[in-house]
This record gives structure tokens, C-alpha cells and sequence, in this order.
């Protein structure tokens, strides 16, 4: 997160995959027989790069058709395609993928410190879907309700991240 500086919220999913040096391609600037089929093989978003995977050759097909909401938390999937090393797709991988979008767009500690405990201040705070919301609100009393004192990088975020309203 120092790294690209993540630290603004909402979170600017494109500029952060502009700042990790990814290539963003709207289906809508592709030839229309290719979004055909991107749109029936991967409805939301996909990722390809050259074999050894250097990050300069990654890109980034995304349904820019796609409701907003769900077009932000399709980019943070495949963003965390990229940091997960996922090199196939496999319903564990999608999983993972979920998890650190959610995360992502809206980080535990954050929600923690700054935001009212409802979905709708949530999806309003992070700029996400009112499903996302949900998951994150889980996520979040799930935290809450094990008790755990702070790991260093849940303080490493605190410190680090601010909410704009
Ligand atoms: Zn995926």
C-alpha cells in the first residue's frame, strides 16, 4: 500500500493500476468482434501479460459497459489476480481474488475508525455496491468480535490511509 501510494478513500482503482504500471483496456476499444467474445467469455474482466508475467506487459480487459460500482470491484479482483500470483483461473483463486478486492476497496481498520456501522455509510464511504457493503460490514464485526489487539499491519493501514466524505 506504501508502495502505490494507497491511501486515499474511496480508493481510485484506476490510478492505482496506472501508478502499478497495469494497462487498462475497455472492451468498448476493442475490434466489436473481440468484445463479442470477451463479453461472453469474461463477462466483468480479464487479465492477460507476457509469459514470465513482468509487469510491464500485464493488461487489464475490462466490460467498461459495466455498472460502475461493479466495474470498480472487477478492477480490484484482477488487481489481486496480479498480486496473489494467480497464473490460472480456479475457484480457490477467484476467492482469494473476492477477499482482497473487498479488502482492498475497503480496508478493515478503516472501516473500524472511520465509518458508521451500516451498509449504506459503508457503500457510500468506499464507493462500493451495497453487496460489496455487506461483505465488508461481515468482515468487519467478524474482526471486531474475535477481540484481537491490532496487528502491525492493521496500524501500518490506520496510520496510513485516510476517508474523504
Ligand atoms: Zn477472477
Amino acid at each position: 500500500m506504501e508502495t502505490y501510494e494507497v491511501n486515499d478513500y474511496p480508493l481510485d482503482i484506476y490510478g492505482l493500476a496506472y501508478r502499478i504500471g497495469l494497462r487498462l483496456v475497455p472492451y468498448s476499444s476493442l475490434p466489436s468482434e473481440l468484445q463479442e467474445i470477451l463479453r461472453m467469455t469474461h463477462p466483468d474482466a480479464v487479465t492477460r501479460a507476457s509469459t514470465d508475467w513482468d509487469i510491464q506487459s500485464i493488461a487489464i480487459f475490462y466490460n467498461d459497459a459495466a455498472d460502475y460500482h461493479r466495474m470498480r470491484f472487477s478492477l480490484a479482483h484482477e488487481v489481486g489476480h496480479i498480486f496473489l500470483e494467480h497464473y490460472d483461473d480456479n475457484d480457490v483463486s477467484e476467492i482469494e481474488a473476492n477477499l482482497f478486492a473487498n479488502y482492498l476497496l475497503a480496508p478493515g481498520p478503516l472501516v473500524i475508525r472511520d465509518s458508521a456501522f451500516d451498509t449504506q455509510t459503508i457503500s457510500q464511504d468506499f464507493d462500493i455496491s451495497y453487496g460489496c457493503a455487506r461483505v465488508v460490514l461481515d468482515r468487519t464485526i467478524n474482526r471486531l468480535r474475535c477481540g484481537r489487539p491490532m496487528t502491525k499491519y492493521e496500524n501500518t493501514i490506520e496510520n496510513l490511509c485516510h476517508l474523504n466524505r
